[in-house]
């Protein structure tokens, strides 16, 4: 539904570059306009609304999922935003322009350029980390090509600065040595450009001047006379052949003469003149043989190395990268079928540490480069990258630097400082800068995101932020908003998409969207400072501010099972899940006791482990222990079974887990998208779909044409539009910003071609019904039981504002988890043969922040649904910060007290009531201030 982070700018090098461009060319000579201004805002169902955003503020947009909040933030701002720009760069950029939609307003003035910084998890590259999102690596690359000493990957000794003589002997030598080796012909070479782009005429010309006739370009030599202009849009490297020395024969003994000693002095001489200080043989094919260097050579075996730049230490660069693993640290299935890595990845564990660079990335020589430190220590830079922000920080206040070191680096230590403190600020302080982004949640992506941001300086930009308290505990939540703040400070102004009670708090201006969802959303409700909203009856987000939720909303909570729990003897099922002794990364031991057939919250603050209890730990292991139908499952039998992910640590993740067994499916039910094809939908997805076609491919009519219900597949070419491949739209290839998406011109975004648009039943064709949200299908639909029951848990799930067409790939990371979610319940129901039989087959559901996205009003219909699934004799995990939530649980858990190796203890376990007067819990204050805030 949103335009599928299209065009969203999301990594921040290259968005930045394109703002500044957008900084240099806004008008200054015309006074600021003190706010952006929409009118007539009629996007998706948005009612012809005009509003304000005022500059230099922080302005949240709010309502119930589905009233309209990302079309305004996202369709019309961000978009709108993004395409002006667009117009204003060159005529390549602007072809795209006129195929981007206009969002439907009748007016909007005063927007600055526009970056979205979204919530979803984008994978990037598969080499993207922390450091490289928060463009840390590209600061410290610099640092390290400028101020970083070469040692030596044999001895390890730093290279040192050798007189000519020195060079010269070692030149005769090795000279001797390839003669040895039946070398007939070696050349002496000078580099002149490393790694810039352009065509380079005028080098060629010069050189042409200078008397040299031969150039090594790229790898390759090149007759000066046969010279033509390079690829100006690539970089390259550009050296030139000064002499040759022919080892055959008679003369070779003459090197070692005297008279031809001094010969090849002067050649030396000469080289490293040329080469300021550095030059090198290689063989006729080209390949380099051996450098020479006056400043950079190894004391012990004398070999010498090229001058550093940042391209050395980049794993994306083949200079830096490690040549087995290309750059990537680990081995993967699909290199062995890849160009450009060496055979012997074949024979390689996939998964495993490259045994090369042992996941450093970077090759020997590289890996080699090392930062000085007081006391005599070094750090390289994959080193360097395992630390996290403060230790990092520490290690560059322990720099080791001459006053001239010092100068040469002075512009580039505040940039990483920068960077790295924002990401404190932001609560991530526990993750290490080399952690694969792919790893991350999608708070967590965001906020590095939001850090690079935070670290560049930049004013006078809009930031539209979707959601940025996701995945953060109330505390960090609270540092988080000071960032924003400081954000404004510079200059900036923020939209920001969100439901927490706190950002609205801290807010300048709220806009409150809705009453309802889809058709019945779309209107301001009311706009102002939270006061105002407050006391402004029409707002519903006012009300529930003033209102709150009541806990437990069914009155009681469910009474926890007897602690101690007698010798169960299968069939019957244990009370108690207890893991045991937990000691995965940073978990600290302990006793996990969980009540089975009970709501269960786990919280603590970010980083503390929750995940890695929950999701990494305890799902495999009650899923192996019920698949083996093991009472006890030992910590050494589940790692023996490979089911810890990652490399398997010497010390085992836990003791054991007890009383496992007995689910009949372990579910997670995760916020990654659903369905990659565009063909994908929530229809499709839940199965409604399939009785849809059933139904349409009976019709009398389609039956007399001949249509049956493969017909109405997008799958098969019977009824599908061909151009579109029942996707409904198209994909826009722009070689500069991320893939955008049209509507299909062939069909309009209907899907299917024109046969079927006369088959009709109560006047509604299939393209129609599509284009129908699930609150409308429910209604449709009312004679179909088994149709209608799962529109209506979609509605009552808080989607009935989705349309059954909407393309998967668009859902929000919490749509498609609820979407999941319904799925689930449909299943969840008793087959007719256990409801027979009377069985009461169990399900452990695992969740991880299903509040995403959701308006107070919605929580309230989420919890219900929860609820639900527990009264069905199921056991429900939630990882949760909000509140809300925490609240109504049968069953608190809480990790902690910090992040990362701060954190990792089970703080605490047992009901809500306790907890609130546990003390080391970082969760139970805000709790107990929500609670009075609700009640006062
Ligand atoms: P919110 O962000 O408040 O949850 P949205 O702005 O995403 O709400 O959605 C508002 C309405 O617009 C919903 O009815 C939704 O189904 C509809 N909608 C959103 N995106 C699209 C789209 N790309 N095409 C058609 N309808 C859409
Ligand atoms: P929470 O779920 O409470 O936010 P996590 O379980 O994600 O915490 O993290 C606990 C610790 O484990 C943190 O130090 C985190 O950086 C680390 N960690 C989590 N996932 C990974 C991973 N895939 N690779 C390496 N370290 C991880
Ligand atoms: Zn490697």
């Amino acid at each position: 539904k949103r335009p599928t982070g299209a065009t969203v700018v999301r990594y921040p090098g290259k968005g930045q570059e394109h703002l500044r461009v957008a900084e240099d060319r806004a008008d200054y000579s015309a006074p600021p306009p003190n706010s952006v201004k929409i009118e007539g805002a009629r996007e998706h169902n948005l009612k012809n609304i005009s509003l304000e955003i005022p500059h230099r503020k922080i302005s949240v947009v709010t309502g119930i999922s589905g009233s309209g909040k990302s079309s305004l933030a996202f369709d019309i701002v961000f978009a709108e935003g993004q395409r002006r720009f667009m117009e204003s760069m060159s005529p390549y950029a602007r072809q795209f322009v006129e195929q981007m939609s206009r969002p439907d307003i009748d007016r909007l003035s005063g927007i600055p350029p526009t970056v979205a910084i979204e919530q979803r998890v984008s994978h990037g590259t598969r080499k993207s980390t922390v450091a490289t999102v928060t463009e840390v690596a590209q600061h410290l690359r610099l640092l390290y090509a400028r101020a970083g000493v070469q040692h030596s990957p044999t001895s390890g000794e730093p290279m040192v600065a050798r007189k000519p003589g020195v060079i010269l002997r070692r030149l005769a030598t090795n000279l001797t040595i390839l003669r040895r080796q039946r070398l007939s012909l070696v050349f002496l070479c000078v580099p002149l450009i490393r790694g810039r782009k352009g065509h380079h005429q005028p080098l060629a010309n010069w050189a042409f001047e200078h008397g040299l006739t031969t150039l090594r370009i790229d790898g390759q030599f090149v007759p000066i006379s046969q010279f033509q202009k390079l690829d100006r849009y690539r970089e390259h490297d550009i050296e030139a052949v000064l002499t040759h020395f022919d080892l055959t024969g008679a003369r070779t003994r003459a090197i070692r003469s005297c008279g031809t000693r001094i010969a090849l002095a002067e050649a030396l001489e000469e080289a490293l003149r040329w080469g300021k200080g550095s030059c090198f043989l290689a063989s006729p094919t080209a390949s380099i043989l051996s450098w020479y260097s006056t400043t950079r050579t190894d004391p012990v075996t004398g070999e010498s190395y090229p001058d550093l730049d940042p391209k050395h230490l980049s794993w994306n660069s083949s200079r830096g990268w490690c040549p087995t693993c290309r750059g990537h640290g680990r081995i993967y299935a699909w290199m062995a079928d890849r160009e450009g890595f060496p055979d012997s990845v074949q024979d390689m564990e996939p998964g495993s540490q490259c045994p090369d660079c042992r996941g450093d990335r970077l090759n020997i020589v590289s890996r080699a480069v090392r930062l000085p430190l007081k006391e005599g220590l070094a750090v390289s830079l994959p080193q360097l990258l395992q630390s996290t922000p403060t230790a990092m920080l520490a290690t560059l206040a322990n720099l080791d630097l001459d006053p001239r070191g010092r100068a040469i680096i002075r512009d580039i230590l505040p940039e990483i400082r920068e960077r790295l403190r924002f990401m404190g600020t932001m609560g991530l302080d526990y993750l290490t800068l080399d952690r694969a982004t792919s790893t991350l949640s999608g708070g967590e992506a965001q906020r590095i995101r939001l850090a690079a941001q935070l670290g560049s300086n930049l004013s006078g930009i809009l930031y539209v932020l979707d959601e940025p308290s996701i995945g953060l505990h109330a505390m960090d939540n609270a540092r988080l908003l000071q960032s924003l703040k400081s954000l404004r400070a510079k200059g900036n102004t923020l939209l920001i998409v969100e439901h927490d009670e706190d950002t609205m708090r801290q807010a300048d201006h709220i806009i409150d969207l809705g009453p309802g969802a889809g058709l019945h959303g779309g209107e301001m409700l009311a706009a102002g400072t939270i006061g105002e909203i407050k006391r402004n009856r029409a707002s519903l987000t006012g009300r529930f501010l003033v209102r709150g939720l009541t806990h437990p909303q069914r009155g009681t909570y469910r009474p926890l099972p007897q602690r101690r729990q007698g010798p169960t003897a299968p069939p019957q099922v244990p009370d108690w899940l207890i893991l045991e002794n937990p000691r995965f990364r940073n978990l600290k031991g302990g006793r996990l006791m969980l009540p089975r057939r009970r709501l269960i919250m786990a919280c603590g603050i970010s980083g503390a482990g929750k995940s890695t209890l929950v999701r990494d730990l305890l799902k495999p292991a009650v899923a192996y222990a019920c698949k083996r139908d093991l009472a006890t499952l030992s910590g050494r039998d589940f790692t023996n079974a490979g089911l810890l992910e990652g490399d398997s640590r010497t010390k085992l993740p836990f003791r054991r887990l007890v009383g496992g067994r007995g689910f009949r499916h372990v579910i997670e039910v995760d916020q990654n998208p659903i369905g990659k094809t565009p063909r994908s939908t929530p229809a499709t997805y839940t199965g409604a779909f399939d009785v849809i076609r059933v139904f349409f491919g009976s019709l009398p009519e389609a039956r007399m044409q001949g249509h049956t219900a493969s017909t109405y597949s997008f799958n098969t070419r019977l009824g599908r539009c061909e151009k579109c491949k029942g996707a409904g739209r198209m994909k826009l290839v722009m070689s500069f910003m991320p893939d955008t998406y049209v509507t299909c011109e062939e069909c309009d975004g209907r899907r299917y071609g024109h046969e079927l648009d006369e088959i009709r039943w109560k006047g509604k064709n299939i393209s129609d019904v599509l284009a129908m949200t699930f609150e409308e299908a429910a209604e449709f639909f009312d004679f179909h039981v088994r149709l209608k029951a799962t529109l209506d848990l979609m509605v009552e799930t808080g989607l009935g504002y989705l349309t059954l067409g909407q393309s998967s790939p668009t859902l929000s990371g919490g749509e498609a988890q609820r979407l999941k979610l319904v799925s689930e319940l449909a299943k969840g129901l008793k087959t007719m043969r256990e409801r027979k039989l009377g069985m009461h087959p169990q399900n452990l559901y695992i969740l991880e922040e299903p509040t995403i996205g959701l308006h107070l009003s919605d929580c309230e219909r989420l919890i219900e649904v929860l609820h639900r699934l527990v009264d069905q004799d199921h056991t429900v995990i939630v990882i949760e910060h909000h509140l809300d939530l925490i609240a109504e649980a049968d069953y608190v858990v809480e990790i902690g007290p910090g992040g990362g190796d701060a954190g990792g203890e089970i703080i605490y376990q047992g009901p809500v009531c306790d907890m609130l007067a546990c003390a080391g819990s970082p969760t139970a204050p805000f709790l107990r201030r929500a609670l009075k805030r609700r009640r006062s």
